[in-house]
Parts: C-alpha cells; structure tokens; sequence
C-alpha cells in the first residue's frame, strides 16, 4: 500500500469536513483515526491523487477493502460502488433517522457491502442524533 503523506492526508480531512463520505460519521465522534481511502483501489489502478482518495472510517473501509463494486440484487448487474469524488452522497442514498436508505443501484450495493446499517451502527447514529451530531456536515 502506498504510503499517504501528511499533506495529502490533511487535504482529503478538509474537503470531507472531517466525515466518513460514506456513512456520515464525523472523525470527531469516532474513537479510531479514520482513514484515507483509495476510492479506486490499488489493485485496480487506482492512483494516489486527491482525485481517488477519499475519508473512510474503519468500518467502512474495511468492508470495502479493495472492492470497486458488486452485483446489485435487484438489478442483477454487476454494479460500481458509489463514488464521492464523482457522485453526490444526496444522489444515491437519504437518511430516514439514522438508516442509511440507497436510492440507486449504486446506493444498494454500497449500502450492502460496506455494511452501512448494521445494529451497532444505527445505535451509535441514533445516539449521536439525539446530541444533534449526526450525520456529520461535509463541506461540499
Ligand atoms: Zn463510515
């Protein structure tokens, strides 16, 4: 794995508002560093440029790992992951109180794969929701 450098790292906080982009948890409430995500992975090309890295907390990415899509359920068609570097959070998923709702095929596979909504999940947001700190305020 390519190494990701101070400065890289502190761009890609700043343009995610310090946020999970894909479950909206904020680094804040989170007890582990989140971590710089190849959108892309490496395996596949994916390079180490502000254009594929996006802020993952662990969860997610180690649900995610170096997968770049899955079949979608309902569509039976082999489908990319949702992208935030070139998707819209507010495109593919909505939140109904602290579940994660997908929208499109896009949503549904990454909701299933990265493990979105799982029960410890949905406690944590609904707690962080009563705190009015969920979901986290990306900067875009
Ligand atoms: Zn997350």
């Amino acid at each position: 794995m390519t190494y990701i450098g101070v400065e890289i790292r502190r761009q890609v906080i700043e343009r995610a508002g310090n946020c999970c982009e894909y479950c909206l948890l904020s680094q804040e409430d989170s007890t582990f560093s989140f971590q710089v995500d190849h959108v892309i992975a490496e395996k596949h090309e994916g390079e180490t440029v502000l254009e594929n890295l996006s802020l993952s907390c662990p969860n997610c990415n180690s649900y995610k790992g170096s997968d770049i899509g899955s079949i979608d359920r309902e569509t039976g068609k082999l489908t990319a992951l949702y992208n935030p570097r070139i998707q819209s959070w507010g495109d593919h998923f909505r939140l109904d109180g602290p579940v994660i709702e997908p929208l499109t095929p896009e949503g549904r596979v990454t909701v299933r794969l990265l493990r979105l909504n799982r029960s410890e999940q949905i406690e944590e947001r609904r707690g962080l929701i009563a705190f009015g700190r969920y979901p986290c305020t990306q900067s875009k």
